[in-house]
């Protein structure tokens, strides 16, 4: 039997269909009209500020610097402004922008633009309280004998030292920086907390995650996965540095300290298996290797040299980055190449940052011209990084014969399993402890912090030690809640790493795999940020961020 229905049904089907539509239309448009006003203002003030801040960079001089900080603090204003924060919030409340494309770049606004309305007094009060703490840091010597040390050189008799007395000393030498900062620090987290009160976040630290498209939960997760399928493997890791540190210090081991470890926080690898890789790379140009191996695959790098500044320079930055300046194909990167093993990696890491940008979708909105996450750019840089010491890499690119492939494979990997646990356990530290120290900054966090080494590092506390050791680590006073990334990119890159030679192509060094170049530039560079970042990973490896391929990689 057909069922009647009623006319006046119709018509109110009709009605709220008609005025959905039209709701969704209008949303839709005031998303567009913000959009170009957004685009007009915003694209050349981006570009100026990434140029300032190159050229900053390049020269070192002050009035460089200046001008670096003015184009950024123009850029930042941008996001400050009340009524198109109110604008955006309108918008993003009806629910009714369904366009994928501007769904996106409505959330990525949405909360650049909340980032942006902190009380300008809350901000300058927080950028003073920092500089104090940076000046602190700046001025901090660590004296031995006498004599003030800088940190490399700490570093270095760390590293070179057997002397049980003298390590001793010189590590807790590098700890007194901790009572210099330490409250400015506590009063810091407390006024951070305080920002992300108000903008209606519980603590600073999920405020940060939440505005940089991070659940909290999710990234907990991820690190709880990792823990557990790393714990076993690097508990018997440990036992063999330990063994290896016993012997070298000629003591026992259960009288082995932190201070025995090589490094001020046992985030790096000791140097238990011997193979220099720098002697490889002393006749090499890390520069041509690293264009020929991109061209390899498909993805020429020509332009991205052409405007790069790669060597060094008086008043020149140190170190190396990467930077997309108008997100239209001018990308550049600074180093300081030599030719050794490290400046290899560098420069083919900080290229991985460069294909990335170079080859995003040209025809997707300015603001979606972007990695889907820092983290996701970080993974792309790491996996090419990491070449830099992989025996196959060097073979397939004439650094070294077929001998010397076959002599140095076993120890090169077991230098990597070691170099990745290490520094994985490090990360979780600073994970938890920070997450700990936003949700309670009142509570004892000396012991916090030493709960949290001896858990994850697994290394014992000094008996008796109460001290502040968690304010000698300069990213927890001034580069907050961002250390976890370097951890979820280097998963990432396992993950992509497994999937390629998994489906793509068999070959371990990708060595003239356009293939390789074809994959990458589809699924991960091209769409650039117009997926959240886990589904660009599962559409590009057919599952979520997850933690197995690291494992995998380097648990054995
Ligand atoms: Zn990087």
């Amino acid at each position: 039997m057909k069922r009647i229905i009623p006319v006046i049904a119709i018509v109110m089907a009709i009605t709220i269909m008609w005025s959905c539509t039209s709701k969704i239309e209008r949303m839709e448009n005031r998303m567009k009209l913000f959009i170009s006003a957004y685009e007009t203002k915003a694209i050349p003030l981006y570009r100026e500020s990434a140029l300032a801040s190159w050229n900053a960079n390049i020269t070192g001089k002050s009035e460089d610097y200046a001008k670096s900080e003015k184009a950024s603090f123009e850029y930042a204003k941008i996001f400050t402004d009340k009524a198109n924060f109110a604008e955006l919030k309108t918008i993003k409340e009806s629910k009714a922008v369904q366009d994928p494309i501007l769904a996106r770049q409505l959330e990525l606004l949405y909360n650049s633009f909340l980032g942006g309305q902190v009380d300008t007094a809350l901000i300058s009060e927080q950028i003073k309280m920092e500089t104090e703490i940076s000046k602190k840091y700046s001025n901090f010597r660590v004296t031995l004998k006498g004599k003030t040390l800088s940190d490399n050189e700490v570093e270095k008799i760390l590293k070179s030292s057997t002397m049980s007395t003298d390590l001793q000393t010189i590590w807790e030498g590098s700890k007194m920086i901790g009572p210099v900062v330490a409250t400015d620090i506590i009063k810091l987290v407390k006024h951070r907390n305080k920002i992300a009160k108000k903008l209606g976040f519980n603590n600073y630290h999920e405020m940060s995650l939440k505005l940089s498209g991070q659940d909290p939960a999710d990234i907990t997760k991820i690190f709880d996965e990792l823990d557990s399928l790393t714990r076993g493997n690097f508990a018997q890791l440990k036992g063999d540095i330990d063994s290896y540190f016993a012997q070298r210090y000629k003591i026992a081991v259960s009288d082995l300290k932190p201070w025995h470890y090589q490094n001020r926080y046992f985030q790096e690898a000791p140097e238990i298996y011997k193979v220099d890789f720098n002697k490889y790379y002393e006749k090499q140009d890390p520069v041509k290797l690293a264009s020929t191996y991109y061209n390899s695959m498909g993805m020429n790098v020509d332009a991205i040299l052409a405007k790069s500044d790669l060597y060094e320079k008086p008043g020149k930055n140190q170190h190396a980055f990467s930077t997309d300046i108008d997100r239209a194909g001018d990308v550049r990167t600074l180093d300081n190449i030599r030719p050794d093993s490290y400046w290899m990696n560098t420069i083919l890491h900080e290229l991985g940052h460069g294909v990335y940008s170079y080859y995003v979708d040209m025809s997707l909105p300015f603001t979606l011209r972007d990695a889907a996450h820092t983290f996701t750019t970080e993974a792309i840089a790491n996996m090419f990084g990491r070449l830099a010491t992989n025996p196959q890499w060097m073979l397939n690119m004439g650094v070294i014969d077929e001998k010397e492939c076959k002599n140095i494979t076993d120890v090169s990997e077991k230098a990597l399993r070691l170099q990745m646990l290490v520094f994985s356990r490090w990360a979780q530290v600073m994970y938890r402890f920070e997450k700990s120290m936003y949700e309670n900054p009142d509570q004892n966090l000396n012991q916090l912090w030493w709960n949290t080494v001896e858990k994850y590092q697994m290394l014992i506390k000094p008996e008796g030690r109460d001290m502040p050791d968690w304010a000698t680590k300069i990213h927890i006073a001034l580069y907050p809640c961002y250390y976890h990334n370097y951890l979820l990119g280097e998963m990432l890159a396992s993950q992509l790493y497994c999937y390629i030679t998994a489906n793509v192509s068999k070959n371990q060094s990708f060595v003239g795999e356009k293939a390789v170049g074809d994959y990458l530039r589809k699924n991960v560079f091209m769409p650039g940020a117009r997926y959240y970042w886990n589904d660009m990973i599962e559409k590009a490896t057919g599952e979520k961020l997850t933690a197995k391929y690291y494992a995998k990689q380097f648990v054995k």
